[in-house]
């Protein structure tokens, strides 16, 4: 994935917000020490990236400010922050772009973790079969 936090801001030691809770974290995609959450899907990855205070997605650079990052946190506390889906959908379809993401090569890890043993399965079967008759 070529997304990456490019710098961190002077002191505060938090470069992303917790998207469930409004906590600051160190890394968009770290584990929130206070609610537990953690990004697991592609759509909470891209909304705690957009909630990072220095990012680049791409050639896009996502930088909130400190002070934009507090009137943030403060509504995803309440409960009032709204998430700009527009932002979130580019985000989204960067993630999904091949070079962000090997998902060819896992694609052939899970056909080979499905299709071997239900090769091996089908071959056991015609032998016990074979041997009946
Ligand atoms: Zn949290």
């Amino acid at each position: 994935m070529s997304t990456r936090a490019v710098a961190e801001p002077k002191g505060t030691g938090i470069y992303a917000i917790c998207i469930a809770c409004g906590e600051g974290k160190k890394r968009f995609q770290a584990r929130c020490k206070q609610c537990g959450f953690t990004p697991a899907t592609e759509l909470e990855m891209a909304r705690s990236l957009l909630l990072s205070v220095f990012a680049d997605v791409g050639d896009d650079y996502l930088g909130l400010t400190p002070d934009t990052a507090s009137a943030i946190q403060v509504r995803v506390r309440n409960g009032t922050h709204v998430f700009d889906e527009e932002r979130v959908a580019s985000i989204l379809a960067h993630l999904r772009t091949p070079e962000a993401k090997p998902s060819a090569l896992d694609l052939v890890h899970t056909i080979a973790w499905i299709v071997v043993p239900i090769a091996l399965g089908l071959f056991a079967l015609s032998y016990l079969v074979f041997f009946r008759q």
